[in-house]
């Protein structure tokens, strides 16, 4: 999925689902499922903490390749 597919304006204010702050108003954010956890629904997140996670998954998934 491409990152300025999920990225929106924020018209009000929104709680990151990942680290818990406020997603200002007019700021850019990304809404994403979130991996994991079972729930289907989507959240609001910054788009700096939706990279961090998606490049700490690639990391994961890096190191269980080398485990192989
Ligand atoms: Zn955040």
């Amino acid at each position: 999925m491409r990152l300025d597919e999920i990225t929106h304006t924020a018209r009000r204010n929104y709680l990151c689902a990942c680290c818990g702050m406020t997603v200002h108003a007019y700021s850019k954010y990304v809404r994403a499922q979130l991996p994991g956890g079972g729930l289907v629904a989507k959240k609001p997140m910054h788009v700096a903490c939706y990279t961090r996670r998606a490049a700490s998954n690639t990391n994961m998934e890096k190191a269980h390749e080398r485990n192989i």
